[in-house]
């Protein structure tokens, strides 16, 4: 433990987005299945994973990067629509216009 100031608790990981370092709570797991990068919100799907912001600002930022295929190691340019819905979804609303 001596001489270490940085603690292991928190680790951290760079959104395939705007490239931010952050805890890798804030982060979603995003896994390859097939040829369709899925959402992985509990971190259980094997294999490689890349990490994004649950925001659909870094997820374009992402899909406009080819950030996936770079992540994934592949020249592909896999399926996002899974994904795109579950961002969708799972981001908070900053400006809603109430009905
Ligand atoms: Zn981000």
């Amino acid at each position: 433990m001596s001489g270490r100031t940085r603690s292991l608790a928190c680790p951290e990981r760079t959104c395939v987005g705007c490239r931010e370092r952050v805890a890798k709570n804030d982060l979603l797991r995003v896994a390859v299945s097939g040829d369709a990068c899925v959402p992985d919100p509990r971190g259980t799907l094997p294999g490689r994973g890349a990490h994004l912001h649950p925001d659909l600002v870094c997820f374009d930022l992402a899909v406009r990067r080819r950030a996936f295929s770079r992540a994934f190691r592949s020249k592909e340019t896999f399926d996002t629509a899974e994904l795109r819905r579950y961002v969708e979804q799972n981001t908070k609303p900053v400006e809603v216009a109430a009905p």
